[in-house]
């Protein structure tokens, strides 16, 4: 997958960087020559949200085992997200905490961002300088008590600031007002759940954001997209020049409403997993460039949590796909007529646009760091939870057939993850 679309070739490295990409047959004598045969060289996927929950909620899910997923799943990069660890990610205290924690632990690369909340933003500036690549916020209550949701009045004072440090705010676009609470004594039925978040909730959210922007133009990237109806305004907003860009999640694209059974309560996510026609027209914003990017929204937590007695409005809302999400992406995509250079784009170019990496990450090409997963596009496979290397096993996954098998997984030149992939000497 080279810059210039799928072509054989062979891609020289001899330190973390891609020195050359070369005639498929030009390999240098005495080279370690690594063979993959027919299977796809594609940039490493880079996973623009990603909940890793360590230090404080290492139970859920922490850096050594969604490392190890991400690099299974042919996912190089991941950008952590600022809750649900704890500390949440909201001063630089909180965040030398979390880089410290992380130390020693990963095997592929992560990045953070930092957390816009009610009174932090004097903050922000701080938490730039330090190096997270993106803010984020919730405009409706995020789950957790330490991670609390921004209001118009707290985005007011937070735009000019963001905009001046170029920034993106990573947005999760739901309108309280709009969100409907659920029977009394909770339910097991998903269109319970359903009707409490509808994508007015999105679009109303949406709204605020574009009205704010126009005042402020910082750079606003709306997590999660559940609804079509939305693009329309996020469309216009881009016409007339405002920098928003928008993820959706391969949960969105891969489930549908109508097949979920009452008590699956390991379909949760907010906002919610919609009906079938709004999952075709997810796909069709993404296959027309409407929507930008494809992100895992991995947010595990410990199976108790989730396993409620089939109550959706008491389990914890978050599907774990870290090492997932390439294969059911390229699942529905190569059905509907989508290419490998489209995912590659979704997954790798536009993320590492969001994450600030472009300059040297998301493309195969002389110079960028030699981040690379190697895969098989026509093989499938049955997921087997007892696979996963996520911390806990609970997927709404379990035993669906998928497209797409990663071989192997190279970081910096290194090789990360390995099923079947044997070097030769030339
Ligand atoms: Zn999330």
């Amino acid at each position: 997958m080279t810059p210039a679309g799928v072509r054989p070739a062979s891609i020289h490295i001899s330190s973390s960087q891609i020195d050359a990409v070369a005639a498929w047959d030009e390999i240098p004598l005495g080279a370690n020559l690594i063979d993959a045969g027919s299977d796809v060289v594609m940039p490493g996927v880079i996973d623009t949200h990603v909940h890793v929950n360590e230090p404080g909620r290492t139970d859920w899910e922490g850096f050594f085992s969604a490392t190890r997923a991400a690099a299974a799943g042919g996912v190089t990069t991941i950008l952590d997200m600022p809750l649900n660890s704890i500390p949440a990610t909201t001063s630089v205290d909180a965040l030398q905490t979390k880089v410290s924690a992380a130390h020693d632990q990963c095997v592929v690369n992560v990045e953070y961002i930092g957390g816009v909340v009610p009174g932090n933003v004097r903050q922000l500036e701080p938490l730039a300088d330090a190096g997270v690549r993106a803010f984020k916020c919730f405009l409706t209550p995020s789950g957790v008590d330490e991670f609390e949701h921004v209001t118009e009045k707290d985005l007011r004072l937070a735009f000019p600031v963001l905009r001046r440090l170029g920034l993106p705010l990573m947005v999760h676009a739901e309108d309280p007002r709009e969100i409907r609470e659920g029977p009394s004594g909770g339910s097991r039925s998903y269109a319970d759940y359903l009707v409490s978040r509808p994508p007015s909730a999105e679009r109303s959210a949406i709204a605020l954001l574009v009205e704010l922007m126009s005042e402020h133009p910082a750079r606003v990237h709306v997590v999660h997209l559940s609804a079509a109806e939305s693009l329309g305004a996020i469309r216009e907003a881009r016409v007339r020049g405002l920098p928003i860009t928008v993820e959706t999640c391969p949960h969105y694209l891969t489930f549908a409403a109508e097949e979920i059974p009452d008590g699956a309560t390991e379909y949760k996510c907010a906002p919610p997993i919609r009906d079938v026609e709004e999952r075709d027209a997810l796909w069709a914003a993404l296959l027309d460039g409407s929507i930008d990017s494809i992100a895992s929204d991995h947010s595990p937590c410990p199976p108790s949590m989730k396993e409620t007695g089939g109550d959706f409005f008491a389990a914890w809302g978050g599907i774990a796909s870290l090492q997932l999400s390439l294969s059911a992406v390229w699942t529905g995509a190569h059905v509907r007529g989508g290419t490998i250079e489209q995912v590659a784009e979704w997954m790798c170019g536009a993320t590492a646009r969001l994450a600030g990496l472009a300059d040297r990450k998301g493309r195969i090409a002389t110079g960028y760091d030699a981040d690379i997963v190697v895969w098989d596009p026509d093989l499938s496979f049955v997921v087997d939870p007892a696979k996963l290397l996520h911390r806990h096993r609970v997927t709404p996954y379990a035993g669906r057939t998928l497209y797409g098998v990663v071989r192997s997984t190279f970081v910096g030149g290194a090789q990360v993850f390995n099923s079947g992939l044997h070097s030769v000497n030339e």
